[in-house]
């Protein structure tokens, strides 16, 4: 029952009837969004609260538009019973995802189905107020294209690839996109849109995606992986994202996996990031044709080997290519050794692995999870649950848009006491 349990109010100071009283509400919602259809004697039993208190709360999330009533259930020996459902139509939020390159943006329902995306260029290296405009107009337009009244718009989560100070929405660094760090990216887009805005870091959103919506359902300690040009992580523990000092916990593209490897651009050597990321693969291709390797995937982009990338890689290990094979399978062994260093640390219940490295290559993903499984301590490698992301290519976008939708279905004591 993740996120049911730890509702429980023991920590509510006494007296303070408002807090108890969104507990319960709290409780209840949660219990028609996992479990409804149910009927409201069925999620008074589940809940332990008063018939009557859970009637009085479902009257008000219906008149609110968060559940509703879908017809009538099986008999028990009285009247059937009225069966109630998470009301997924009404509200809506909006993710939206900067790459480089690139602003994509989604609409969700309230269980962060897509109901509509889009995405268009960003000019980024001309700095973060240049490519405010394109971000702020696709946003408004994939809101728009819902035709929801702008109350039922519950907020715009906004994801980018670098550490992000959550308390103001800043960017603190940002390793990919230069001239971006320091921009105060919540308070450029509150000024520009009409609802309340939330910034986060791309892996630590796609984490708590898949918690709530994805592959981690249900999992209150794991790991998400994303491997891709480069990776990131969010480390999940206790049902809360685990952030550190500085925002910046999960940035396992620069743990050391080779300690004479080659210098990565954060000044370190042998990072994960250097050694094996979507960009890693495609320079050791690169250099290991003007070596002399014979390899499709000088085929594959005409003979302008400069031109080779991870997506060239990718597709020449798919089409069976040997020399493509070994470098995406050595990618994997690298990312499988991260991931076992991090279950010695963390022991967590699952990992996600998601990311194009890992979506679109088999062989990556066994190599990585294999490796993980038989290079842990081998009492917490041994059934390693490795699985791939649910959200799939979407995990950013949905992981944005979850960080407004969950502050629906968060405990207000977790809120309260965070
Ligand atoms: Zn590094």
């Amino acid at each position: 029952m993740g996120g049911i349990s730890r509702l429980r109010a023991g920590t509510v100071p006494k007296g303070n009837q408002k807090l108890v009283k969104s507990i319960n509400r709290n409780i209840v919602l949660n219990i028609v969004r996992q479990y409804g259809p149910i009927s409201r004697a069925d999620a008074a039993r589940m809940s332990q609260l008063y018939p009557a208190t859970v009637s009085s709360i479902v009257n008000e999330l219906i008149a609110e538009g968060f559940v509703r009533e879908v017809g009538l259930g099986d008999s028990t020996g009285g009247r059937q019973p009225v069966m109630l459902e998470l009301n997924r139509g009404v509200y809506v939020a909006c993710g939206a995802s900067i790459e480089v390159g690139r602003v994509r943006v989604c609409l969700t329902d309230l269980d962060a189905r897509v109901l509509a995306r889009a995405e268009r260029p960003l000019s980024w290296q001309e700095g973060p107020r240049k490519s405010l405009p394109a971000i702020v107009s696709a946003i408004r337009e994939i809101i728009e294209s819902g035709r929801v009244p702008p109350e039922k718009v519950l907020g715009v989560g906004v994801v980018y690839p670098g550490p992000v100070d959550t308390s103001t929405g800043a960017i603190q660094a940002s390793p990919h996109m230069p001239g971006w760090g320091g921009f105060s990216l919540r308070a450029a887009l509150e000024d520009e849109l009409d609802h309340e805005v939330l910034v986060d870091n791309d892996a630590n959103a796609a984490a708590w995606g898949e918690k709530w919506f994805g592959a981690a359902k249900g999992h209150s300690s794991f790991l998400y992986i994303m491997a891709d040009y480069g990776f990131g992580g969010g480390i999940v523990i206790d049902d809360r994202l685990y952030r550190g000092r500085n925002d910046g916990a999960g940035e396992i593209g620069h743990m050391t996996v080779d300690i004479d490897g080659p210098q990565c651009k954060c000044g370190n050597f042998g990072c994960l990031d250097v050694m094996a990321s979507g960009t890693a693969i495609a320079r050791k291709m690169i250099s290991d044709i003007k070596r002399g390797a014979e390899t499709l995937c000088r085929d594959l982009v005409g003979g302008d080997i400069e031109a080779i990338t991870m997506d060239t890689v990718l597709e020449a290990a798919a089409m069976g290519d040997p020399h493509a094979r070994a470098i995406v399978e050595e990618s994997g062994r690298y990312v499988g050794i991260g991931l076992a260093n991090l279950v010695n640390c963390f022991n967590p219940e699952l990992i996600v692995l998601g990311g194009q490295l890992a979506l679109r290559s088999s062989l990556f993903f066994t190599s990585a999870r294999e490796t993980a499984r038989r290079r842990a301590w081998p009492v917490l490698g041994k059934d390693l649950d490795v699985v791939p992301s649910a959200l799939g290519h979407d995990a950013c976008v949905i992981g944005a848009a979850s960080l407004v939708l969950t502050k629906v279905f968060e405990s207000p004591s977790v809120r309260a006491y965070a």
